[in-house]
């Protein structure tokens, strides 16, 4: 097959925009995707001046979503004096896993030049993935663990690091699994989260939240095409999954959505799309009724935001550490 833009071999298909792109062309294509996201979500303030920058982290897991943004993003902006790219790593503490996808993220931060830094759950909590997943206290699955584990180190590291921006390498897919989930789950709340957490327009937001803004500049792109991405370039990116990948719901609707896209291509892109809009819609009506200003106090322990007297994270670490 060749490709629609150069007639050149093609080396894939996307049955949503029935194109054939070669090497080039997809590569091309791709940071287009990105670029223009970041464009349109107003990612780069107009206050942002080689004097006074803004600094973006960007969560690096190693893995090929985090290396493709983290790649995009210096080969972008590297040069651009209004913006300063941190990577942020973390280390959970999984034998056999995380070690080598540091690996990858120290190679690619090293080739792109750019500042890395890494924290590790045995430091921050004095505990190890590996470990929890042993003693278990709460009966749950480990990703519910970790994630809480997770986004406390990147909202905290972020803060310190002075980021005006936390960068995360979710693609479509991801998004369109989330999106599904809190659909069928009826959770509109949830859905205002999401809104607030990562999209819209980020000059209002930055001067209220309590957190850093997020954004997800890689969430036009289809994990597939990330990925062949990652191997048409050369990125370091480690592919392995994690030995205590545990989300069976998200993986029943991932196998959901992949039928969906074959029988429907376009599929994902109209949930997403779709869903940003409900999502706006109900952090609008969020705010109206004064929910969010109203639920957070400070927590006990490490004073970060909580409606309850002390944050998930505290709670789950002592449950772990007494265990
Ligand atoms: Fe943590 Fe689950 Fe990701 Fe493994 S798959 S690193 S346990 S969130």
């Amino acid at each position: 097959m060749e490709c629609d833009k150069c007639g050149r071999e093609a080396v894939m298909h996307a049955a949503y925009s029935g194109l054939h792109l070669c090497k080039t062309h997809l590569c091309v294509s791709v940071e287009k995707r990105v670029r223009r996201r970041i464009r349109e979500d107003g990612l780069l303030s107009a206050a942002a001046t080689p004097d006074d920058p803004e600094t973006w982290v960007v969560g690096l897991s190693g893995g090929k979503d985090s290396v493709v943004l983290t790649h995009i993003l210096a080969e972008t902006f590297g040069k651009d004096p209004r913006i300063d790219l941190v990577a942020l790593s973390i280390h959970e503490g999984i034998e056999g896993y995380r070690d080598a996808s540091l690996d990858a993220s120290e190679e690619l931060t090293r080739e792109l030049d750019i500042r890395h830094e890494v924290v590790t759950y045995a430091e921050e909590f004095g505990l190890r993935m590996d470990q929890v997943v042993e003693d278990d206290p709460e009966g749950m699955a480990p990703c519910a663990y970790c994630g809480v584990f997770r986004r406390d180190i990147l909202e905290r590291y972020a803060a310190d690091l002075g980021a005006d921006k936390l960068l995360t390498g979710h693609n479509l897919d991801d998004e369109a699994q989330t999106a599904l989930m809190n659909f069928f789950s009826g959770d509109v709340k949830q859905m205002a989260k999401h809104f607030d957490a990562s999209l819209g327009p980020f000059p209002d937001r930055a001067e209220t939240d309590r957190f850093v803004p997020r954004a997800k500049p890689l969430r036009d792109v289809p994990e597939k095409e990330v990925a062949l991405y990652a191997h048409l370039m050369d990125l370091p990116a480690h592919i392995t999954e994690c030995p205590h990948a545990s989300e069976a719901y998200r993986g029943e609707i991932q196998q959901l959505l992949l039928e969906m896209e074959e029988s429907h291509p376009g599929t994902r892109h109209s949930i997403l799309s779709g869903y940003e809009e409900l999502a706006e819609l109900a952090a609008l009506r969020h705010r109206e009724n004064g929910d969010d200003d109203s639920e957070f106090g400070e927590c006990d322990r490490c004073g970060a935001p909580t409606a309850r007297d002390i944050c998930r994270k505290c709670y789950l670490v002592e449950a772990v550490t007494e265990a």
